[in-house]
């Protein structure tokens, strides 16, 4: 399962705002690298 770049457009890292990537079966910040993962196809930014 893959994330539309849509989605990655939409979203950003709660931390730090920077832009998310996918990786693998979760979202990995670009600034931070704090990883997110991806439940349903939909990145999990609560954590
Ligand atoms: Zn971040």
């Amino acid at each position: 399962m893959s994330l539309s770049e849509e989605i990655l457009d939409l979203i950003s890292c709660p931390k730090c705002n920077s832009r998310l990537k996918e990786r693998g079966e979760s979202v990995v910040c670009i600034e931070c690298k704090k990883r997110f993962p991806i439940e349903d196809g939909v990145p999990n930014l609560l954590e």
